[in-house]
């Protein structure tokens, strides 16, 4: 059996309310706010006088026009419930954490439920009543984004070169196989062209391994300037070798691209002792194009662009070759070369 007062005199709905750890907020039928709880309240930083009466975003005009009027809107349209991914919309109010809880910034993330209530449900029959349900998933959201940020980290461990910051051999390989599929179906090309250094062991000992690396890194820069379409990869191959994929491309379009690495390269005027390309370090290239309806594999494509680049080596370095006689070209040579 109940005890009496427990029966006659129930003040445990208001502590309960004043003592729960989300959000409440009754709407009346003109979407008129007639109830907030305390700890929406609190975390709005706001008397209930201040929204008694008003419509949601006229207390908060981020809201006007927001996603969460949209669902309201609809919600309330249907008398369905709504729910609001707070992944999508992670902190349509402006609620903000208690100090001692901030970290890095003081927005409190939200999960929102919108919940029309029947006339049954509020036993009252003169209109319909809204409830808004607010739960704090600020942890929850920051654990998440930890999370992907750690899985980022380690897919670019597993991809990135950490040198030039290029793709590495992996992401190549996986890269050129995915776009090879692609042409295969769509009966497009893929252009696959491949730098060499030109006298880089020179270099090494001439100015010592980390000069090297530097160039490396200077060379890696200019490749990722130039492959700027979003499908384009540059990666290094091994060693001093550096390779670009360039999806939907024609022998003619590859060469120029590579011309264009080169002069770039070349305008670096970075000084080279042992070269005898006007002193200054230069680069070879070898391109080699999978042609649509005759698509190679990985692995021959990448054969021919090493065949052409020892083609351009024994032509005389600080030159682009392509795969067949007709398309191998000497570039200008620098002035004073
Ligand atoms: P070539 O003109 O024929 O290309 O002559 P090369 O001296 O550049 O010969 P090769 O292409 O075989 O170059 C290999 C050299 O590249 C050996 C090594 O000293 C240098 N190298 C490879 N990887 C690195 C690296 O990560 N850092 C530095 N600094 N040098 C590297
Ligand atoms: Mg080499
Ligand atoms: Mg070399």
């Amino acid at each position: 059996m109940n005890s009496p007062e427990i029966a006659a005199n129930p003040p445990w709905s208001d502590w309960a309310l004043d003592n729960l750890q989300l959000g409440l907020i009754v709407l009346d039928g003109q979407s008129r706010v007639v109830f907030a709880n305390k700890w929406f309240l609190r975390h709005a930083e706001m008397a209930f006088d201040q929204m008694a009466q008003k419509k949601l975003d006229e207390v908060f005009p981020q809201l006007v026009r927001s996603h969460f009027m949209l669902f309201l809107t609809q919600a309330l349209a249907s008398g369905f419930p709504a729910l609001l991914s707070q992944t999508l919309h992670p902190a349509p109010f402006p609620l903000y954490l208690p100090s001692a809880q901030r970290s890095q910034d003081k927005v409190l993330r939200q999960s929102i439920r919108i919940i029309p209530m029947g006339f049954q449900a509020t036993r009252m029959a003169d209109q319909r009543y809204t409830m808004i349900q607010i739960s704090d998933v600020t942890n929850s959201v920051m654990r998440e984004r930890l999370l992907k940020a750690q899985a980022d980290k380690l897919h670019d461990m597993a991809n990135l070169d950490t040198l030039t910051g290029l793709g590495n051999r992996r992401l190549l390989d996986d890269k050129l196989a995915q776009e090879l599929r692609a042409a295969d179906r769509l009966g497009t090309s893929v252009a696959a062209v491949m730098f060499d250094i030109d006298y880089f062991k020179q270099f090494n000992d001439l100015y010592g391994h980390l000069k090297g690396d530097d160039v490396l890194r200077s060379v890696g820069a200019v490749l990722r300037e130039i492959c700027r379409r979003p499908r384009d990869v540059a990666a290094r191959f091994g060693g001093e070798e550096l390779v670009v994929i360039l999806p939907e491309t024609d022998q003619a379009g590859a060469m120029q691209l590579a011309h264009e690495v080169l002069r770039r390269v070349r305008d670096l005027q970075i000084a080279h002792a042992g070269s005898d390309c006007a002193q200054v370090l230069t680069l070879s290239a070898g391109v080699a194009v999978s042609a649509p309806h005759q698509v190679l594999t990985a692995e021959s494509l990448l054969n021919l662009a090493d065949i052409a680049l020892y083609r351009a080596k024994d032509a005389g370095r600080n030159q682009v070759c392509g795969t067949a006689p007709v398309f191998s070209e000497h570039v200008d040579q620098p002035q004073g070369a």
